[in-house]
């Protein structure tokens, strides 16, 4: 990839940065934070979490500054798939359980508008070749038509979200695989190219003036005073308000913070063009993703799979999981025989206790926006907003996370926990499937 020559820290480099992505041009390096500074926001972290944040608070007029350990969305937000749901990566009916159906109804509808807005800002930058295209469906692996019309309804009429239920038939018309039973449709649901929605963020935060420093990684915060202090290997930033959106890689600044977050690896391959025996297996042109959480794919660049499947708490190989994904696409689609990977790469997730994201005030000035899983790109945009909101307003509305508490993930013992239950689920989530098949067969 060529690489642009520019040096790039302030609003004139936002035109250089979208240009850079039409062009398919690797960002260049950006300067480290190297001198003291004075700002109202200090961002930690340049994911989309932090970058949602600091363009929302630069937007409200807040001079914003953003602090990141390595380069803008080298972790998980620059490895995923740009698929954009409504909701959360909680099941509905765990939230009512948990908070109620009011609290649970009012932050559907934060995290829907964040979907929205996450469409508004592709459209609003006309982000280049972002590629945006709408739909996607929640298969399910087992036979469950009655217990899904109870979830349409809810999701229909109580919480105000389009959708539709599809049978088995029109299911497997359009994927053809006899692993899938019925599915949920969101026809307003989308997906674009995940990589150049993270770029344009990021030139919409720097045309809104945000100054953004990479290799500058926070190795200490004193957040005692009314002004926190920031401190960097090289500089030190003083800020009124601080934000907290490092996810797993936090570390030393806030080691208790990070404890709470289980690392979760995701894994992810683009094939190699499949041609014509592709669109013979699937017809459905947006993201599938199945019920038990295993597989999530689509077809891209007209005759590729984009592909993401089983996930581990430890670091593995990318390219060893690649076999795993080869043979999961062959396992759910045998007609398209052997399938040769492009590449394959991971990012790391934060997964906290609970399944939902940490969004909200720690202590006066101190904020956190983390902890968001899989489902990062709508939530994300809805913490930009209420973190902002929050801190330029004085808006409380973030109170509606408070529920979920940060809680200890369990250190190793939790990993080897969750690579376990996660191992387990999935043998027992193919083991239902089997049966269903069995079932229809007979
Ligand atoms: C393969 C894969 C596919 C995915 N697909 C989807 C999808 O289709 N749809 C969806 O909604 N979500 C998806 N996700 C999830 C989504 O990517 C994440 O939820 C989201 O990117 C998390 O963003 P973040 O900003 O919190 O974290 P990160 O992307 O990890 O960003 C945190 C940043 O903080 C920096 N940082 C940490 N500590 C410090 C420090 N002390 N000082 C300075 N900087 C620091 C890090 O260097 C990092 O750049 C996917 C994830 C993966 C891995």
């Amino acid at each position: 990839m060529t690489e642009l020559s520019t040096s790039a820290t302030g609003p004139d480099d936002a035109a250089a940065t979208l240009r850079a992505v039409a062009a398919g041009f690797s960002i260049p390096h950006r300067d480290r934070l190297t001198f003291n500074l004075d700002v109202d926001v200090c961002v930690i972290g340049a994911g989309l979490a932090g970058l949602s944040v600091a363009l929302e608070a630069a937007r409200m007029g807040a001079s914003v500054a953003v602090l990141e350990g390595r380069q803008v969305g080298w972790n998980a937000s620059g490895q995923q798939l740009g698929t954009v749901m409504p909701g959360f990566g909680v099941p509905i009916g765990d939230l009512i359980a948990r908070i109620g159906f009011e609290d649970t109804r009012d932050l559907w509808s934060l995290a829907r508008d964040g979907m929205e807005l996450v469409r508004a800002r592709a459209a609003e930058a006309a982000m280049p070749g972002i590629n945006l295209t709408s739909g996607a469906l929640e298969v399910s692996n087992v036979d469950i038509g009655d217990r899904l019309i109870g979830r349409l309804q809810m999701l229909g009429e109580d919480f105000g979200t389009e959708v539709e239920g599809w049978q088995i038939d029109r299911v497997r018309d359009v994927l053809k695989t006899d692993r899938y039973f019925h599915a949920i449709h969101y026809p307003t649901a989308f997906q674009f190219d995940g990589r150049r929605y993270l770029r344009g963020l990021e030139a919409m935060a720097r045309q809104a003036g945000v100054r953004i420093f990479e290799d500058s990684p926070v190795v200490g915060i004193d957040h005692s005073g009314i002004r926190k202090r920031i401190v960097t290997p090289e500089a030190r930033l003083r800020a009124a308000d601080v934000v907290l959106a490092g996810n797993v890689h936090l570390g030393s600044p806030m080691q208790r913070l990070s404890d709470t977050l289980l690392p979760v690896w995701r894994y992810a391959a683009l094939t190699q063009p499949l041609g014509a025996r592709l669109a013979e297996a699937i017809t459905f042109a947006g993201s599938v993703t199945d019920n038990d959480g295993i597989d999530h794919y689509r077809i891209v660049d007209g005759d590729r799979l984009l592909w993401s499947s089983p996930e581990t708490t430890f670091p593995v190989d990318p390219k060893r999981r690649g076999g795993a994904i080869r043979r999961r696409i062959r396992t759910v689609f045998p007609q398209l025989g052997a399938v040769e990977l492009d590449r394959a790469w991971s990012g790391v997730v934060g997964q906290t206790v609970h399944g939902m994201p940490q969004i909200g005030q720690l202590r006066r000035g101190l904020w956190v926006a983390s902890g968001f899983g899989r489902q990062g790109l709508n939530t994300t945009a809805m913490a930009g907003q209420l973190i902002a909101r929050g801190i330029m307003h004085g808006d409380t509305q973030w109170r509606l996370l408070s529920p979920f508490e940060l809680v200890w993930a369990g250190g190793r013992i939790g990993r080897i926990a969750g690579q376990a239950i996660g191992t387990v689920a999935r043998a027992g989530a193919g083991a239902a499937g089997l049966l269903a098949r069995y079932r229809e067969r007979a």
